[in-house]
């Protein structure tokens, strides 16, 4: 049989680039013509029912069963003249991926004619029968079921024929059960708390959204080379394969001609996206080669999250058509840089100003000082939080890879804020003199404007102010970005409340309001100083440093995973009202197990690969090197060549040997795992004994793809698997 690997090669070089056409030349022509939005909603509902939904949906009031029947009915009139048949409850499972059950509109009556009906208590309400979602022990499977509720600040959208509604999904007694629940009530409390802090600059100001857009970076594979690699299809990533002799070394890809085949791709998805009212809109080649990028311009917390989630779930749909596979796995490839999605993020307000936007005027940079200091000290307080937040065992084999942000949180800054900062933390407690100018005195009228310096950019820091935002880049690429963002948002909703009372009890001693304000400040800046960072992330000596400022680098998942049931976490997490300690153990648990499962399924499809794959195509090889030496023998050849080919017949047997007794004790070190009662400890063996063994059985298989003739190797290489024609 001809080898499947050569098949699989032709058919991904015999392309053809599918047609794609937009339904028009003009994005504005057809944008959100799939969601359920302010426009649609203004068509099909009554003035009145149309300002109760928005003040609803803009104060997060609850919306009542009347009015939920009528926005219902609207919804599935819209729907079905869009060709609609069925609707679902759309939820974000701890699973990862995104949940769905569809149900049709139809019904049947009791004379037996059926009628498409949609009522109120079906938008507000489902319950999946779910009781094989990850629960963490807060559902047993026969206990009460857990039921999905409307989220009217996510607009519902249609996909295949489905409108879909977003929701959240929590447990009969209350308890989260999904991303969407604890995200929404930390944008809450940040709302509320830098509404609080923004009173000291304006009176105006009645809400703070955050906001995020999170750049999805990919890899494409064609779908032919992907079917050949079975680690691929069950991990998302390779476990084995030689470095081609050119990776990225020249790093000739990134920002590079964009394919023909992956630009035509790119462009088909994003007219899908724009339908859905999800604004991508870069694109660009990334530094590895078949490893690309998709940003969307940044919206509201929580939309932009759901809006992440689709766009990933579009990506990979519109794939087959082009017959591509895409991969969101951090690390897809050994050698070569994986995948991340920098979470840029800040706070704006209902005045249209972004809080994290420096400006010309010293009144408005007090403002923005304030809460630019309020994020360093967040982050400086909750570094371990937010590193447990990011942690998953993809995300495990980037950090810290050299390549992507390290396990140690830092923030990078840009020397113009150092500089800042640097000065105010030189003054003594400020004291204003009669007359004087408060804000030259304070040193704060002179902030540029404009600190979008891009020679000042540090690709190494997992977490970097870039001019009028933060960007969080150590979160994975296949994330939800709702962990990250729940965390982020709740920790600087508990900073700024501080903040708050500091700054008021010096005010209550008689301070000046802006005097008190940057006394505090000082005051966070020298506490929190040691997270500051603009040198090289990737670098042995910031190890060293860093272990020296007594910063932590915690490389195991399981590990970092532990900051999340700590009390400091438990007791910010529960005031500021975003989960409380049984929701916390129960996310901390489902975490574990989703890290133990992942290990788990590594290591038996890399047994099976050895077992089935890689020894029996070694020894084939072998025993037409034995046939070789036994033959020159005979005839009396004995040379280099003969003891060289000895040497490999040798060696493969080295390897073969290696091999078989590795992933033996491999299984025996996932039995002892398995047997360990404690998830913790079972996640730390699996961490520690299992993955243990990869990069021992990973280095002997590719010494042997290395040996054993290219015409007999059965898995794609890498150098076919990353070319894209
Ligand atoms: P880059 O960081 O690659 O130079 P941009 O500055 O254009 O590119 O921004 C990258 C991402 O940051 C985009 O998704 C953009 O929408 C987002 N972004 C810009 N401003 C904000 C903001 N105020 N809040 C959240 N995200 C933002
Ligand atoms: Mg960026």
């Amino acid at each position: 049989m001809a080898n499947l690997r050569f098949k699989a090669v032709d058919q991904a070089q015999s392309r053809i680039t599918p047609e794609v056409t937009a339904p028009s030349v003009k994005v504005s022509d057809y944008y959100g013509c799939n969601v359920f939005g302010m426009d649609a909603m203004r068509q099909h509902l009554s003035a009145e029912a149309f300002k109760k939904v928005s003040y609803a949906i803009k104060t997060g009031s609850k919306i009542d069963e009347d009015l939920a029947d009528v926005v219902a009915s609207a919804m599935k009139t819209w729907a079905m003249s869009k060709g609609v048949t069925h609707y679902t409850h759309w939820f974000q499972p701890l699973t990862g991926s995104t949940a769905e059950k569809h149900d049709a509109f139809f019904d049947v009556q009791s004379d037996g004619s059926v009628l498409e009906k949609f009522k109120g208590s079906a938008l507000v309400q489902q319950e999946p029968d779910a009781s094989s979602f990850p629960n963490g022990g807060i559902r047993s499977t026969f206990e009460a079921r857990g039921y999905t509720a409307w989220d009217p600040t996510s607009p519902a959208f249609i996909v295949d024929q489905t409108l879909c509604i977003p929701t959240v999904f929590v447990s009969y007694t209350g308890e989260a059960l999904d991303y969407k629940a604890p995200l929404l009530k930390a944008l809450a409390a940040v709302d509320k708390a830098a509404v609080d802090v923004c009173q000291y600059f304006d009176r105006d100001v009645t809400r703070v959204v955050a906001t995020l857009g999170p750049e999805q970076e990919y890899f494409l594979v064609d779908r032919a080379l992907y079917m050949n690699r079975p680690d691929l299809i069950m991990t998302g990533r390779t476990v084995f394969g030689h470095s081609p002799a050119k990776g990225q070394q020249l790093e000739d890809h990134y920002f590079g001609t964009i394919p023909q085949r992956v630009e035509a791709y790119m462009r088909d998805f994003e007219i899908e996206c724009y339908k859905l009212g999800i604004p991508v809109r870069t694109r660009h080649n990334e530094v590895a080669p078949g490893q690309f990028e998709c940003a969307p311009t940044f919206e509201e917390v929580n939309l932009a999250v759901d809006h992440n989630l689709l766009v990933m779930d579009i990506m990979d749909k519109v794939a087959d058509k082009h017959n591509f596979k895409v991969l969101f796995h951090e690390k897809p490839f050994a050698g070569i840089n994986g995948s991340g999605k920098h979470n840029n993020w800040s706070l704006g307000t209902n005045t249209g100003v972004n809080l994290l936007g420096p400006s010309s005027r010293p009144k408005e940079n007090l403002r923005f000082l304030t809460f630019f200091v309020n994020v360093v000290k967040a982050v400086y307080d909750y570094s371990d939080l937010l590193r447990a937040s990011i942690g998953s065992s993809g995300n495990e084999h980037r950090l810290g890879a050299n390549e992507a942000p390290p396990a140690i949180v830092s923030i990078f800054i840009g020397s113009q804020m150092a500089s800042v900062l640097d000065e105010l933390d030189k003054k003594g407690n400020v004291k204003l003199d009669k007359g004087e100018n408060m804000y030259m005195k304070l040193g704060i009228d002179k902030i540029p404007p404009i600190l979008l310096d891009n020679t000042d950019r540090n690709r190494t820091s997992p977490f970097a102010f870039t001019g009028n935002k933060f960007e969080f880049r150590a979160v994975g690429g296949s994330a939800n970005c709702a962990n990250a963002m729940t965390v982020l948002n709740t920790i600087m909703a508990e900073t700024l409340i501080q903040f708050k009372k500091e700054v008021d009890a010096l005010i209550t001693k008689g301070e000046k309001k802006e005097v008190a304000i940057v006394n505090v400040l000082r005051k966070y800046i020298k506490a929190s100083k040691t997270i500051l960072f603009e040198g090289n992330g990737y670098s042995d000596e910031w190890k060293k440093e860093a272990e020296k400022r007594g910063l932590k680098n915690v490389a195991s998942t399981p590990e970092a995973l532990d900051f999340y049931v700590e009390k400091k976490a438990i007791q910010v997490f529960e005031k500021n009202n975003v989960m409380n300690e049984r929701e916390i153990h129960a996310r901390h648990e489902i975490m574990l197990e989703n890290y133990i499962k992942k290990i788990q399924i590594e290591s038996r499809v890399m047994g099976d690969l050895v077992l089935n794959h890689i020894v029996p195509t070694a020894v084939k090889y072998q025993n037409v090197l034995v046939g070789n030496v036994q033959g020159l023998k005979s005839v009396g050849i004995k040379g280099k060549y003969t003891e060289n080919t000895v040497a490999t017949i040798e060696k493969i047997a080295e390897y073969v040997d290696g091999l078989l007794a590795d992933v033996e004790e491999m299984t025996e070190a996932r039995k002892k795992a398995n047997n360990t009662e404690d998830v913790r400890e079972r996640a730390i063996l699996y961490n520690k004994e299992v993955k243990g063994f990869f990069d021992k059985i990973r280095y002997a298989v590719d010494k042997l793809e290395l040996l054993v003739d290219d015409e007999d190797w059965p898995l794609v290489k890498y150098r076919e698997l990353l070319l894209i024609k």
